[in-house]
């Protein structure tokens, strides 16, 4: 093992990738990480901090309108992008830096380029060859515009944080994440959102209450959710963009942006040569210690079309080097999984939707909870908290818990261990509620809404 160069090579320093490498390291292996692009990956460059940097942004709006009735009187303030994007940058810059500082204290090699695999135990970075014991392929995805006459005039997820002009007129095609995120961002940084989504209703996935109910809120804050129509062309006009739809009608804005879903980032990694299979939806395959079909090749994170959550590819990373170079045999435990969706008001999840549940466990009894937020009764903001509780009757047993509301993803975490350590709809029942807070409805809700 000691004549090749490395015991481990990952290609990729985004979440997963920096994760193994280090804990790898200190398990006393020798490792190298390759990154052509950003250390940190997407989640710290063009990913989750970006983006929550921009949502803090966003608010501000609502709250000077919200202070009016609280006595706060005066002038509203006028937003300036270029400050913004500026100041991003800088933390980013602050970011990546800690990225590289962090894999230096672990005695990880950082090679900076494009990695491509050259055979099973070979790795190439430009003209340096690099021989390794193991590999890692940690490189992530990449978004996915599909093909139309216009396409190419349509930005992504990664254009969209660094754009030279503010788009005073934007439209957001997609209903998942990334789009009902920068719908609710944009909105509330001033411009004139439009959401186009080809489904009846946008978080395919998410149980039906919670999108109803986020589709009403976020409807009310000003976004122009359009359901059932897709985009069939993009052309460049005098005015802006013309942007043909689907239902015979147009729209002129100043930026299309497309989030429509990402794919496993394979580009130029030489899986040409090595047996790495790669499944139907072009994601690489691996079994539950990430091993692709090649024994001295694993893969992990976003590239294997898993949950495509930063906090998965951590845990995977963890896992990886732990199983590989600890000794230890610990596997991420994929259930109860919590996540929210950083849209205006948040959505925060965990567990089984409503019919998810049904199917699993049979009979259910539903809690629900709906409410106008304190601060709004005197702010006059018309939003309401929506909360929901799902319990398999046979056990008691709480199986999933939902929310919209602000600071839902906030609340979930706390609810997510709840969940994991299995805890009866009586646990909560019999746990003092925090007042007054809007969490305490979770341990409140005595009514039963639904029951089979
Ligand atoms: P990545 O972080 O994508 O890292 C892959 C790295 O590999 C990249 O740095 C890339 O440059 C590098 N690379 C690729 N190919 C090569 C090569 N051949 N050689 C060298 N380097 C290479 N998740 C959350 O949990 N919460 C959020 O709020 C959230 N918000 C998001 C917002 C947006 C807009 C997006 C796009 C994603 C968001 N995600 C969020 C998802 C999260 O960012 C990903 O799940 C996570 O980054 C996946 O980590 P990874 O290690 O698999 O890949
Ligand atoms: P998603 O998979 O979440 O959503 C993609 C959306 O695009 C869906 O609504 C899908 O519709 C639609 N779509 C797909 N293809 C087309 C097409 N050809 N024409 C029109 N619409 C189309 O992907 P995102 O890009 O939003 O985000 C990628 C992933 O990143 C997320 O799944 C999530 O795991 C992660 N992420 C996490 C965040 C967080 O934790 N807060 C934030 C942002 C991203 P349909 O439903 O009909 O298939």
């Amino acid at each position: 093992m000691k004549n090749r160069d490395y015991d481990l090579f990952v290609i990729g320093a985004g979440s997963g990738g920096v994760r193994a490498a280090r804990i790898a390291a200190g398990f006393g292996a020798r490792v190298a990480i390759a990154e052509d692009r950003y250390m940190g990956g997407t989640c710290v460059n063009v990913g989750c901090v970006p983006k929550k940097l921009y949502v803090y942004a966003s608010e501000f709006g609502k709250a000077f309108k919200d202070g009016k009735n609280f006595g706060w009187n005066g002038e509203t303030p006028h937003f300036d992008w270029a400050t913004l994007r500026d100041n991003k940058k800088a933390e980013i810059s602050r970011l990546n830096s800690i990225y590289e500082n962090l894999l230096a204290g672990a005695k990880a090699d950082v090679i900076k380029g494009h990695a491509r695999i050259v055979d099973a135990h070979t790795v190439a970075v430009g003209e340096q060859r690099f021989a390794a014991e193991k590999i890692l392929i940690a490189t992530g995805g990449w978004p996915h515009i599909p093909q139309f006459p216009g396409s190419e005039l349509a930005i992504s997820s990664n254009e969209v944080f660094d754009l030279a002009q503010f788009p005073k007129r934007l439209a957001i095609v997609g209903g998942g994440y990334i789009a009902v995120e920068f719908a609710g961002i944009f909105n509330g940084l001033g411009a004139r959102v439009t959401q186009l989504y080809r489904g009846p209703l946008f978080l395919r996935g998410f149980d039906a209450d919670i999108r109803a109910h986020a589709a009403k809120e976020i409807a009310k804050t000003g976004v122009d959710l359009r359901f059932g129509v897709n985009v069939q062309s993009i052309a460049s006009g005098p005015g802006g963009l013309q942007v043909m739809l689907t239902d015979g009608t147009a729209i002129e804005v100043d930026t299309v942006l497309y989030a429509t879903g990402r794919r496993a980032n394979l580009e130029g990694l030489g899986l040409e040569n090595v047996k790495v299979k790669i499944d139907d939806h072009g994601n690489i395959e691996v079994d539950d210690q990430y091993r692709t079909s090649e024994p001295s090749i694993f893969a992990l994170g976003d590239v294997t079309g898993g949950i495509e959550l930063t906090p998965v590819a951590l845990a995977e990373g963890m896992s990886f080097a732990r199983r590989q170079f600890g000794g230890l045999q610990d596997a991420v435990d994929y259930d109860f999984i919590p996540t929210a969706v950083f849209c205006q008001p948040n959505i925060g999840t965990v567990g089984f939707t409503e019919d998810a549940a049904r199917a699993r466990f049979g009979k259910l009894r539903v809690f629900k909870s709906a409410f106008k937020p304190m601060k709004h009764t005197i702010s006059g903001r018309d939003e309401q908290t929506f909360m929901k509780l799902i319990v398999d009757s046979a056990s008691d047993r709480v199986v999933g818990a939902h929310m919209v509301g602000q600071d839902a993803g906030e609340i979930m975490q706390g609810i997510a261990i709840a969940l994991r350590a299995g805890a009866t709809k009586a646990v909560f029942d019999t746990t003092i509620g925090i007042h007054p807070t809007a969490a305490e409805e979770f341990v409140t809700m005595r009514e039963v809404w639904r029951e089979d």
